[in-house]
């Protein structure tokens, strides 16, 4: 008997882990990516020969699933344990001494990036015969007898498939779900589901890397966290402490990211006016030896983390579902974190299971 063919949206850590769960379980899984890279959120990019986290930063797994499966299934050298603690901060330049509890979890990164980790799962899904399908994005899906065709956004097909598994974070998930309500036997239901999707809201942020040609004298910390939350500059992490990958020793970057208002106000300033409040801010903390880069570059994030959370039930009602699953960070208790999408798209992935296999 052929294996049913699903579709997942996004190659993120929730849309892989119910890749591989649905692939595990006996489906023909393709997973269909808008940008030309994998993992979503969990992103790294190359400035010369070193790589920098620009996305999420670090992973802190706790006893969850993911810590399993990173240290055993997918266990590989590259994973790098990121040693130094984080300070709190508090201005005008205090820098707190570290706060053993928070610092007593453990937090990874990889060598050549923490995307590594989407890498694996990737490599992880093709050995087991699955699909990753890059730069399409889709727009919508048709539903017939059989299950849905799904189309891009020329209106193109991109194959038809049994269910359909959106992994994108809700907005977009929302926007998806909208577009594809007239097609269905049930847009009502269907368009009951956007509005629950449609009830988080992301916030946006602004990561600005800093590079130096040369090793500052830095202090002795990974990373700082402004103690009070609604500060500007709330993260300032220093990428060398990931290991040779980031710095190859001669270099350190920089990873400032900013606040929620700060990101939500200059978000269509020019990147040279974001670059330069950030070195201010990072000249007033740490000093003038971190007043001149030789390189800045400034990601911005329109979704970065969920405000709150839908249960999956809610997005996924019971008898409801059709051919269509949601899935992602917003969908877990503490969302916004890369286990908790892992977690989420696990859950997607039975659910999958048990209503298209
Ligand atoms: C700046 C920042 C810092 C963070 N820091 C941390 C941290 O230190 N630790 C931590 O645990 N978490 C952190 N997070 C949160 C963490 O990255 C996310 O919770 C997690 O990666 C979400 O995974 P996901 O699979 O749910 O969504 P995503 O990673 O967003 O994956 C969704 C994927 O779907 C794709 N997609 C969307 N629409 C379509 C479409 N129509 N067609 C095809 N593909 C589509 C997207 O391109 C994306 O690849 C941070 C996030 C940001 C942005």
């Amino acid at each position: 008997m052929s294996r049913p063919r699903i579709a997942v949206i996004g190659a993120g850590m929730s849309g892989l882990a119910a890749a591989i769960t649905l692939q595990t379980a006996g489906a023909d899984v393709t997973v269909i990516e808008k940008s030309r890279g994998l993992g979503g959120r969990v992103a790294s990019r190359r400035v010369g020969d070193i790589v920098v986290d620009h996305g999420a930063q670090n992973i802190k797994p706790g006893d969850s699933l993911l810590h399993e499966v990173m240290t055993t299934r997918l266990s590989s050298k590259d994973l790098v344990r990121i040693e130094k603690p984080v300070c709190l901060w508090s201005p005008p330049g205090t820098i707190h001494t570290p706060d053993e509890e928070y610092n007593s979890a453990l937090k990874y990164s990889y060598y050549g990036g923490i995307n590594t980790i989407a890498r694996l799962l990737a490599f992880e899904l093709q050995q087991l015969g699955g699909t990753v399908s890059l730069n399409a994005t889709a727009r919508h899906f048709t539903e017939n007898e059989q299950g849905v065709e799904l189309f891009d956004v020329n209106n193109s097909t991109l194959g038809e498939f049994r269910g359909v598994v959106v992994s994108a974070p809700l907005p977009q998930a929302a926007d998806f779900v909208a577009n594809s309500a007239p097609f269905t036997a049930h847009p009502i239901n269907v368009l009951d589901r956007v509005r629950s999707l449609r009830q988080i809201e992301y916030r946006s942020c602004i990561t600005v890397m800093l590079g130096y040609y040369r090793i500052p004298a830095t202090p002795d910390l990974y990373a700082l966290l402004a103690a009070d939350r609604s500060a500007d500059l709330l993260w300032l992490a220093f990428e060398s402490c990931k290991g040779s990958g980031h710095s190859k020793g001669t270099h350190e970057v920089l990873v400032a990211q900013m606040g929620a208002r700060f990101s939500k106000y200059c978000y269509l300033e020019e990147d040279a006016i974001t670059a330069s409040r950030v070195i201010a801010e990072v000249e007033s903390l740490l000093g003038s030896e971190f007043k001149s880069p030789d390189w800045y570059q400034v990601k911005r994030w329109r979704y970065s983390q969920p405000v709150g959370m839908v249960y999956f039930d809610d997005a996924n009602p019971a008898g409801s579902e059709g051919a269509l699953l949601v899935c992602g960070d917003g969908l877990r208790p503490n969302g916004g974190k890369i286990h908790e999408a892992y977690l989420s798209g696990i859950e997607a992935g039975n659910r999958a299971k048990l209503l298209w296999l």
